[in-house]
């Protein structure tokens, strides 16, 4: 099977229509070219993108037969929605219920600038300031992680950013700064580990919040691998985003089969037009129109949409 590994691989495979046709192409006719009308197999593209029976000499759409067929959006549109739809799990079809939960550690780190580094971070003259928030498992390991942008490091700025992205309830972690004072209030449970006390301890203050210390350090090494290190101010939430999408998804390699179970699905689907969604009325028997009402417009039937494939199918 052959299906992009990663959005990045997702995005140069289909960047255009004609990418989209050879993928669908290969997907229906992995052997080569059969006619849906004669059955012979073989034929050869024609200029104007069909297929043409080397038998029959009948032109085919590659869409033709495909829930694509006769379509009115571009089919790189259709990819990408389907890419989504396989991979973005919370993302499209549950807006803004994905904020983090049990236990999240919080904090906030300088990125962009030319030392990317946690702690001590809260010194001037480096570019962004970057909330970071980040689930932690028990007994070990990660979940997901969120990073924004943040104004400053007042409770201003650092409360709203907890609000956004750790859900109520949460045990949120974090240093004893001053921003991060009054979290409690806010609902969640506050748990503050002192850097000061750690040092007395004799411990690593940078390992106080492994998980923030973690992300922290890796999206700066991604930033700087995949973009050359040339990060845009107005560009970087961008790719904060999509580092945290990636994070989020280290361990669920199987999305690109989702998305190819789903043009799987699509390219050997019936077209699906409006109106066959819309199935039509049955014809009522008239009642007599009593006298003095004739003319009166028939009361319209709200039609009912019948799904063509369910989430389901796709196994
Ligand atoms: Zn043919």
């Amino acid at each position: 099977m052959y299906y992009p590994r990663s959005t990045g691989e997702f995005q140069s495979w289909f960047a255009t229509d004609a990418d989209c046709l050879d993928y669908l192409d290969w997907l229906r006719w992995p052997e080569g070219f059969v006619c849906p009308e004669c059955g012979h197999p073989g034929g050869w593209l024609v200029a104007d993108g069909r297929y043409k029976c080397a038998a029959c000499g009948k032109r085919t759409p590659v869409t033709a037969g495909t829930l694509f067929d006769r379509r009115r959006t571009p089919l790189a549109v259709w990819f990408a929605a389907c890419w989504m739809f396989a991979t973005a799990k919370d993302g499209v079809l549950r807006p803004g219920r994905d904020r983090l939960a049990g236990r999240v550690e919080v904090d906030e780190t300088y990125i962009g600038g030319e030392e990317p580094g946690l702690r001590g971070g809260r010194a001037r003259g480096k570019k962004a300031l970057v909330g970071v928030a980040v689930e932690v498992r028990e007994p070990r390991g990660y979940g997901r992680c969120r990073m924004e942008i943040v104004r400053d490091g007042s409770a201003a700025s650092l409360h709203p950013f907890v609000t956004r992205h750790v859900e109520p309830g949460a045990t949120v972690i974090t240093d004893a700064w001053m921003g991060y004072h009054g979290l409690a209030g806010l609902g969640y449970a506050h748990r503050r580990r002192s850097q000061r006390a750690a040092r007395a301890r004799g411990e690593d203050p940078g390992a106080l919040l492994p998980g923030v210390h973690r992300v922290a350090s890796l999206a700066p090494r991604w930033l700087l691998g995949t973009h050359q290190g040339r990060v845009d101010d107005t560009h970087l939430q961008s790719y904060l985003n999509e580092f945290c999408f990636r994070f989020n998804r280290r361990r669920s390699r199987s999305r690109g089969l989702v998305f190819y179970r789903l043009l799987e699905l699509a390219a050997g689907h019936d077209p699906v037009r409006y109106r066959d969604l819309v199935a039509r009325p049955k014809p009522k028997a008239k009642p007599p129109a009593p006298p003095g009402q004739r003319g009166h417009p028939p009361s319209i039937e709200r039609p009912r949409a019948a799904r063509p494939w369910r989430v389901a199918d796709l196994g």
